[in-house]
């Protein structure tokens, strides 16, 4: 499969190209020249399948042509060690919890697959370094606000012939963010710089650029906009939409799907999956008060803006990346103009913003409600369902994050105690380790020209 970028100004790349490089030479993003339908046999049996099985199917139509069937199962079954189960909240509203990965946050399938695949192109000898000094190892870096860094840690933790540096603001990531990368140890380097979240990424980009570091070292991103972050996001749609088929049968109302969005490559995903069969008969694009897509979706003009502060802060994007996917896609890689593109989204995509008084609010009117406790990305997912499902209608939302990786907010807003999964409160437990670095780029290309 060979993938084209959305600025059509770029060669066309093959899968490991497209997944080493990340971002197209004129910075446009990767998009897979076709996506392939999934036969109706598939849809017949997937509610009977388990999740593994049925990503399997999901990843072949994407990856088939470019993995062989054994290595693609392995990476599959690998990335998916846990359950996404859903959750009925109340009738016809049900939670797709994305929260039971390794980190708690629905980027961990992205980011322990694409570690997989990296290490899949690696075995297989194809890639390479331009030059004689990199000893093989390709090192990826990456830039944290708090999330990120955590899922890309830790899908990488442990994976053969990768070394990644995480870098992240001093002081500035909460404290079970800042444990969940820097107490990994292994083939995990946390960098704490002196500085704040663009500082790191700024430091990020410089290495990219510099000739010198690239002749010594293999360098690559993890960014969320890399396509093999982004598309096994689809396999969560497909096997909600398998669950919900099983639990309900026989299902008789229409599936609307509702996704809280930042960079909105979740909901790509979702429509990635929609393009490819997946019977949902339209979406939800959640927001906070971050409302470009929202204003997109109102008005047909896109219209970025600096991004604001929000409860539900792992979505607080002005200008977010996957806008250009989502274009390309229903334009038909730019042949229906603007008016019949945004024509076409609306019918498919409708939208809702929220101010932090209207979370807090759902929140609390949920959990007096349900007893369900929403995380402040989910709420918005939540509410957006209960605003808009219409009759002979069911609608699942992503809950995206587990409520105690929010847990002074939600503690707070609830005046509940939410318990620590063992699994963060081990991370809790560990040692921390961090280089400090100073906010300069000559200090920071040294440090990773020593461990060259
Ligand atoms: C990243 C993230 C989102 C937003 O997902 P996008 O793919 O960027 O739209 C929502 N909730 C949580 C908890 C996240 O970490």
């Amino acid at each position: 499969m060979q993938y084209y970028s959305t600025n059509g100004k770029a060669p066309m790349a093959d899968l490991q190209k497209a997944v080493v490089k990340g971002l197209a030479e004129d910075r446009g993003l990767y998009m897979p020249e076709r996506i392939n339908r999934l036969p109706k046999a598939f849809f017949d049996d997937m509610p009977a399948m388990r999740f593994q099985d049925i990503a399997y199917n999901v990843a072949a139509a994407f990856f088939g042509e470019d993995i062989d069937g054994d290595g693609l199962k392995e990476l599959v079954y690998d990335t998916l060690q846990f359950d996404c189960p859903i959750v009925k909240v109340k009738e016809n509203i049900y939670a797709l919890e994305l929260f039971h990965g390794p980190t708690l946050a629905f980027k961990d399938v992205g980011a322990r697959f694409m570690a997989r695949l990296l290490q899949y192109f690696l075995r297989s000898g194809s890639v390479g370094c331009d030059s004689s000094a990199a000893n093989g190892t390709v090192n990826v870096l990456v830039a944290t606000s708090g999330d990120t860094g955590s899922a890309v840690a830790n899908g990488f933790l442990g994976v053969e012939g990768i070394h990644v540096y995480v870098l992240y603001p001093k002081g500035k990531v909460s404290p079970i963010q800042e444990c969940q990368f820097t107490t990994l140890g292994q083939n995990i380097t946390a960098v704490e710089v002196d500085g704040v979240f663009d500082d790191c990424q700024a430091l990020v980009k410089s290495a990219f650029m510099d000739k010198e570091l690239n002749k010594h070292m293999m360098l690559t991103s993890a960014n969320s906009i890399n396509v093999a972050r982004f598309l096994p996001q689809a396999f969560y749609y497909f096997n909600a939409v398998a669950r919900l088929t099983s639990l309900l049968s026989p299902l008789t109302s229409d599936i609307v799907m509702c996704v809280p969005s930042g960079n909105f490559g979740n909901i790509c995903a979702a429509l990635f999956g929609h393009e490819m069969g997946l019977p949902v008969k339209r979406f939800i694009a959640a927001n906070n008060a971050n409302d470009v897509f929202y204003n997109y979706l109102q008005t047909g003009q896109y219209e970025p803006k600096p991004s604001i502060q929000t409860l539900a802060n792992a979505m607080d994007v002005g200008d977010p990346s996957n806008f250009a996917r989502i274009i390309n896609l229903y334009s038909e890689n730019g042949q229906l103009s603007p008016e019949e593109t945004h024509q076409r989204i609306t019918s498919l995509i409708s939208g809702a913003t929220y101010s932090d008084e209207q979370i807090k609010e759902t929140m609390r009117k949920c959990y007096e409600e349900t007893g369900y406790i929403l995380d402040p990305h989910g709420a918005c997912g939540y509410r957006a369902l209960e605003e808009q499902l219409e009759e002979g209608e069911v609608g699942i939302f992503c809950e995206t994050a587990h409520p105690a990786k929010f847990k002074e907010k939600v503690d707070e807003i609830l005046g509940i105690d939410v318990e620590i999964p063992e699994r963060l409160a081990a991370f809790m437990r560990g040692e921390k380790q961090s280089v400090p670095m100073a906010n300069d780029f000559e200090a920071f290309k040294l440090f990773l020209l020593e461990r060259a």
